[in-house]
């Protein structure tokens, strides 16, 4: 049943993952298991926008299937916006390392957000609760109801009694964005009841945590991040079961935020190499993360219990002194890529973000987010070290969230 979140959990978790193959294996597979008999090796990439159709009987009934369910029409996708063979290898490659059925690709995280909210919205369930914090754009696109949705926002204590008869989704990051605040996204599951759960794993990737397997209905990524990996491809993806799967591809045709064939391509190389990059960034975050609690010039680090390539942390000095100072480490939004970068959300990703509310989800003005590559640690240590010297003493920041506890 569509609705049957409990269910196609229990399924999803069941059926899907640990497959047959092990995760670092599907990542260089997945997606590409009938390149060898074609007499290929790597992908190749269908830049097609349209497809011959000699049978137009045959097309319309093709047509009227995917109105009735949005199933993958069999064959060439009859119209670029239908479908890309490209691209679906992506798909079904995430897909495996998620642990789902499928996955739809979009052009953007947020549009693979909004096409969630628009799939809910079409069904009359307009009412959305969310755990702040949430990557800024998403907090942005909710709080102003751009796509006509109404959001409460909870504790995750509060979801359950915050469900309504016109909920038509919970939303929630874990580690979250850019605090990395961990979340118990079963005991979140199993709060929303038949409301689907929606986790942004971008953070964590499947490489460490695989939400279905604790009951969330749909996974979404900014591809843009780890995926990709590499800072040169803008997309986003969500991996759920085919029903919902469906829904999303007609909002994708009507809407149109499609996922270029060129991206879909770089998308599926950097998924071969997710496992290895996610480990190596891991562990000179772990590093960072270690030196960085250890450091008086630093007042909190916050760094998941799940690991990961991302560390948020919190100066005694002016944060603006620190983004200033790094020579090796780029000072840039965004996150995921081989190279290490870092940014002041307060002024940058979660800038759009009212600021009381901002604060009150754990975004001190205070706060740097790092996302680690991978660099060398040492140089990284000595680069950091050099930037939080040059930050010592060059004006402080108002006298806000003062503790100095390390919750590494
Ligand atoms: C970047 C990001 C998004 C938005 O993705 P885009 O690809 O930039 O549209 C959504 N969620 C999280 C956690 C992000 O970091």
């Amino acid at each position: 049943m569509y609705d049957d979140t409990a269910d196609s959990a229990d399924e999803a978790a069941k059926g899907a993952w640990p497959g047959v193959r092990a995760l670092d294996t599907e990542a260089v597979h997945a997606g590409r298991d009938d390149l060898a008999r074609q007499g290929l090796h790597a992908v190749p990439i269908d830049l097609s926008t349209t497809y011959p159709s000699y049978d137009s009987r045959g097309e319309a009934a093709r047509i009227d299937a995917f109105a009735t369910d949005g199933a993958q029409p069999d064959g060439p996708p009859v119209y670029g916006r239908l479908g890309n063979p490209t691209v679906a290898r992506f798909e079904t490659a995430l897909a495996r390392l998620e642990g789902t059925q499928s996955a739809v690709a979009f052009a953007s995280g947020m549009a693979a957000l909004s096409a969630v909210l628009l799939v809910r919205n079409s069904m009359g369930l307009r009412h959305v609760v969310a755990v702040r914090p949430l990557y800024g754009c998403s907090d942005h696109l909710l709080t102003a109801g751009l796509l006509g949705s109404e959001v409460t926002w909870v504790d995750p204590a509060g979801i359950q009694d915050a469900l309504r008869p016109d909920t038509g989704l919970v939303l929630v990051e874990s580690p979250a964005n850019p605090t990395l605040a961990e979340l118990d996204l079963r005991a979140i599951a199993h709060a929303c009841g038949s409301v689907p759960l929606l986790a942004d794993n971008t953070f964590a990737t499947p490489v460490l945590q695989r939400p279905v397997e604790q009951g969330a209905r749909l996974v979404l990524h900014s591809a843009t991040k780890y995926l990709g990996g590499h800072g040169d491809v803008m997309a986003g993806v969500v991996a759920c079961d085919e029903e919902f799967a469906g829904r999303l591809r007609q909002i994708r045709f009507a809407t149109g935020g499609v996922l270029h064939p060129l991206a879909g391509y770089l998308l599926l190389r950097g998924l071969s190499t997710l496992p290895v990059r996610v480990r190596a960034a891991s562990a000179n975050a772990a590093e960072l993360a270690r030196r960085l609690s250890a450091d008086p010039r630093v007042a909190r680090v916050h760094y998941p219990r799940i690991g990961g390539a991302m560390i948020a942390f919190e100066v005694h000095g002016d944060p603006h002194e620190v983004i200033s100072a790094v020579r090796l480490v780029t000072p840039a939004v965004s996150l995921g890529s081989v190279d290490t970068l870092i940014q002041h959300p307060a002024s940058i990703s979660h800038r759009v973000v009212d600021a009381e509310d901002r604060r009150g989800s754990g975004v001190s003005d205070r706060l740097l987010r790092l996302s680690v590559g991978l660099e060398d640690v040492e140089d990284l240590w000595r680069d950091l070290d050099g930037a939080l010297g040059a930050a010592v003493g060059r004006g402080s920041l108002p006298a806000e969230n003062a503790g100095v506890s390390t919750s590494v």
